[in-house]
C-alpha cells in the first residue's frame, strides 16, 4: 500500500502514513496500489488499473453500517439517504411511502444494497467505510 497523500509506501497496518500523518486512504494524488502519481479525477491507475476512489483530503466518510441500518429501520423515510446526501431519492421514498406505501420495501432493499456493498459511495462519490 501506498500513501495516497503523498506517495510513500505505508506499513500494512498502519492507519496514518508515516511520511505526512494523513489518514491511510485519504488524498488523491497517488495510486495506493502502485505509488503512481495520479490526478484527482482519474479513477482508475494508468499504470497498474487499480481502481482509485479518491477520498478528498479532509473528508468526512460515512458508516456503511449506520447507512444500511437506516435504510433497513427507516428506509421508508428515506433516512439512509438523507444520511448519504442523496436527498431527491430521500424526498421520493418519503413520497412513495405517504402515497402508495411501497417506500418501505425499496429502503429496505437500498439498506441491503448498502451492507453488501453494492452501494459503496455517498452522494459526494465519497467511498463509505
Ligand atoms: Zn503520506
Ligand atoms: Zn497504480
Amino acid at each position: 500500500m501506498y500513501c495516497k497523500n503523498c506517495g510513500k509506501e505505508t506499513l500494512p497496518n498502519a492507519s496514518v502514513c508515516l511520511g505526512c500523518g494523513v489518514n491511510i486512504g485519504e488524498g488523491s494524488g497517488y495510486c495506493a496500489n502502485c505509488g503512481e502519481a495520479v490526478t484527482a479525477e482519474a479513477s482508475v491507475c494508468t499504470k497498474c488499473g487499480a481502481a482509485l476512489n479518491n477520498v478528498p483530503l479532509g473528508a468526512k466518510r460515512k458508516s456503511k453500517l449506520v447507512a444500511g441500518i437506516l435504510g433497513i429501520l427507516l428506509g421508508g423515510w428515506g433516512v439512509h439517504n438523507f444520511y448519504l446526501g442523496y436527498n431527491g431519492k430521500g424526498i421520493a421514498q418519503i413520497l412513495l411511502s405517504f402515497c402508495f406505501g411501497i417506500g418501505a420495501i425499496w429502503g429496505l432493499i437500498e439498506g441491503i444494497l448498502i451492507l453488501c456493498d453494492h452501494i459503496t459511495t455517498d452522494a459526494n462519490g465519497i467511498p463509505l467505510e
